[in-house]
């Protein structure tokens, strides 16, 4: 530590009754460092030394009222003021004795005035250092006691933690001791109940095993039920009761309607857009309510991709990882339904053709004898020019009409078929020709004929007609002009194809003729009705109804099979399916030249104006003819004429005798008899068992002249 050091105020009092003797005093000491305090008498200064401690005073003797040395006196008198030093300064009391009066009164020291400035900071500052001295010791003390102290009181507070610790510690003991106590009594009655527990233990195991085993079949059946849940046929859906919120589906739902897992998970089946028809939820969750089991729930939803499927619902209430839920079973039933419209659709034609066909058989008859009349009258008025003219009136009417009969008969598929080899491209082309002389230049007529195998086993004259049948529907579509293609593939159609068919097809070959256009297309609802005969959206006058009634009866009655896909507003595509023939006959006959035929010919038949009719026919053809009215008449007109007949001609629907059995007896009589079968009218089959038993052909009614001449030419011919 240093003097100068500053953390030490070194206070000096000044005591004079006069200012001028205190400045002086005050300029001498000025600039030591010292902290100089005035007092202007003995009280003020007794006053100040009660409030501060001070290094020094330097005390005037000679002061009005109480003197230095009384002020002195009474400063050593006080113990808090003994110890300050006191130097007194004085001008006139040189003299000893006043100098031991000072002593006497506590003075260390002297001053006579006129100070020596020297002296007087040489005696004080020896008084400051002294002060300083003091005043660190006390420092020092302090320090050391407040150090002292606080080691007392770390010291007194570890005791006390000692204290604490050590009681915690007999506690401690005291519990240790009571535990003891306890865990001996324990293990003596452990000891006791050891048995006990291995028996429990024991049991327990037991119970454990058996609980592994039945958590074991658990396991393996939850594995099942899972597998099952998977690998049923049936798409199964779980949703909770009744909110409907799909908790699991199996893959069978995702493969049949293609709802992908991650998406269905946690919506329902209104979110999904699952139900076609909302109010059929409305529905099903009604009566899952009512009887909590529903079977057989007949519905339409609709797939992930936007298709409606119609399904049956099976659906019963369980609970399902602790929540109400419904187990869905979906039966998916479109395709059935599907089929099932078919058959009925096509059950629906077996019977109308029936119909029509019976309807068909009658009016043939009577178009026969109307037409024959008319052919057989022209020669009788070739004169009257007017009569001429009626009777092509009445041909036209009549021809016009058997077309209509023809096309019903087509239809139901009880016309006859005259079974030769057709090259289906030749009959396009024809069919195309004759088109184009009735179609507007506005549609343009494509071909694109790609099959390599085009023969088919059939009636060229009906193809052709049915051909005719689907171009000028084309054209009748098509009033603003567009495009009709006629086209041909190959294609093989397999027995899984053919057994889910409406048709009766037999798998193999077949040629696609399709025939398509781009017109106004249909809508669902005329597409059901297209083939019905008298079927049509043409005006009065315009439509008969029966083109494509028609053209189902021919297919139909050639082992083939028909479709249509059409849509409003862009088209129509008629694919037909005919079967390729096997093995190789003679194409379509070609027309001869009608040259004047001989010989008998026996013509059999139950109607009268038939008889009459046919009878001029042939005779105008130059046959000599024989008439019978009955199958038996027919057995006895043939023994008795045997030698001048040469071909029969026989009805086969006829009252009493059938046609089928004379043409049997006929034959067993004279196996080398030729027949001729003629009718409008025959069931299927018939025509192939007829040839079986020996007939050589058919002659459909209505005929025209040159039809049966070619017939019976046909018959008799290879005897020439
Ligand atoms: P019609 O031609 O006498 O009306 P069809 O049996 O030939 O009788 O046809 C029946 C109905 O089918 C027609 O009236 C018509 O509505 C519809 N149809 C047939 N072919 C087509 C086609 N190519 N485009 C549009 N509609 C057609
Ligand atoms: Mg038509």
């Amino acid at each position: 530590m240093n003097l100068t050091s500053p953390a030490i105020d070194i206070p000096i009092l000044m005591v004079d009754d006069r200012p001028e003797n205190l400045l002086s005093l005050e300029e001498l000491l000025s600039n030591h460092g010292y902290e100089l305090v005035r007092a202007s008498s003995g009280n003020e200064a007794l006053l100040l030394t009660l409030k501060q401690d001070f290094s020094l005073v330097l005390l005037d003797v000679q002061m009005p009222g109480m003197d230095g040395f009384e002020t002195a006196e009474l400063m050593r008198a006080n113990p808090k003021t003994k110890h300050i030093p006191i130097i007194f300064v004085t001008a006139g009391m040189k003299d000893i004795k006043f100098q031991f009066k000072g002593y006497d009164a506590g003075a260390v020291d002297y001053l006579a005035k006129p100070i020596e400035p020297l002296i007087l900071q040489s005696k004080v500052k020896i008084f400051a250092e002294l002060y300083r001295q003091r005043r660190e010791i006390e420092l020092h003390k302090h320090h050391l006691e407040e150090l002292v102290e606080l080691r007392t009181t770390e010291l007194s507070r570890s005791a006390d933690e000692l204290k604490t610790s050590n009681e915690q510690l007999l506690d401690r003991n005291r519990e240790l001791q009571a535990i003891e106590g306890l865990l001996r009594r324990q293990v003596i009655e452990s000891a006791e109940t050891h048995d006990q527990l291995l028996a429990t233990e024991e049991m327990l195991r037991v119970q454990i095993e058996e609980y592994q085993a039945a958590q074991k079949l658990l396991n393996e059946s939850n594995t099942s039920l899972q597998t099952l849940f998977d690998v049923s046929p049936l798409a199964i859906v779980v949703s909770s009761f009744p909110a409907g919120i799909i908790r699991e589906i199996n893959r069978t739902f995702t493969a049949d309607f293609g709802y992908p897992v991650d998406h269905v998970i946690g919506k329902t089946g209104v979110q999904l857009g699952l139900w076609s028809n909302f109010d059929e939820r409305k529905r099903f969750l009604g009566l899952m309510h009512e009887q909590q089991d529903i079977s057989g729930f007949d519905t339409e939803i609709k797939t992930f991709h936007g298709e409606n499927r119609s399904v049956l619902l099976y659906s019963t209430l369980m609970d399902f990882r602790n929540e109400p839920c419904m187990l869905i079973v979906f039966l998916d039933v479109t395709e059935q339904k599907r089929m099932e419209n078919q058959i009925r659709q096509t059950q629906k034609m077996d019977v109308i053709g029936q119909l029509a066909g019976g309807v068909a058989h009658d009016f043939n008859n009577m178009l026969t004898a109307i037409l024959g009349s008319a052919e057989l009258m022209i020669r009788h008025v070739q004169h009257d020019s007017a009569a001429m003219k009626l009777l092509g009136s009445i041909q036209k009417a009549a021809s016009r009409s058997a077309e209509l009969t023809g096309q019903l008969l087509a239809f139901s598929r009880k016309g006859h078929n005259n079974a030769v080899h057709v090259r289906v491209d030749t009959t396009i082309h024809e069919a195309i020709s004759l088109l184009e002389r009735t179609i507007d230049k506005k549609i343009t007529l494509k071909t694109k004929l790609i099959a390599k195998n085009y023969r088919v086993t059939g009636d060229p004259a009906l193809l052709q007609n049915a051909l005719l049948n689907l171009g000028l529907n084309a054209r009748d579509a098509m009033p603003e002009g567009g495009v009709i293609t006629f086209s041909t593939i190959n294609v093989e159609l397999d027995s899984k194809y053919c057994e889910s068919s409406p048709f009766s097809i037999t798998p193999g070959q077949f040629i696609e003729i399709s025939v398509a256009d781009t017109g106004t297309g249909m809508t669902k609802e005329i597409l059901q009705h297209v083939f019905e005969p008298f079927f049509t959206t043409k005006e009065v006058g315009k439509g008969t109804g029966l083109g494509l009634a028609a053209v189902y009866g021919t297919i139909t009655d050639h082992h083939g099979c028909i479709s249509v896909t059409s849509e409003p507003g862009v088209g129509t595509i008629f694919k037909l399916y005919l079967p390729l023939s096997i093995g190789h006959k003679n194409d379509t006959a070609s027309s001869e030249e009608l040259t004047r035929g001989s010989g008998g010919i026996l013509l059999v038949d139950d109607e009268e104006i038939l008889r009459t009719i046919g009878e001029a026919l042939l005779e105008d053809l130059g046959y000599r003819v024989y008439l019978a009215e009955d199958g038996e008449h027919a057995l006895e007109v043939y023994a008795r004429e045997k030698e001048n007949i040469s071909l029969v001609i026989l009805d086969m629907v006829m009252p009493r005798m059938s046609g089928k059995e004379t043409l049997i007896r006929l034959i067993e009589s004279s196996p080398d008899i030729r027949i001729l079968i003629s009718s409008g009218f025959h069931q299927e089959g018939t025509a192939d068992e007829l040839e079986r038993l020996g007939a050589k052909g058919f002659l459909r009614k209505p005929y025209l002249r040159q039809e049966l001449y070619k017939a019976v030419s046909d018959a008799i011919g290879d005897m020439k």
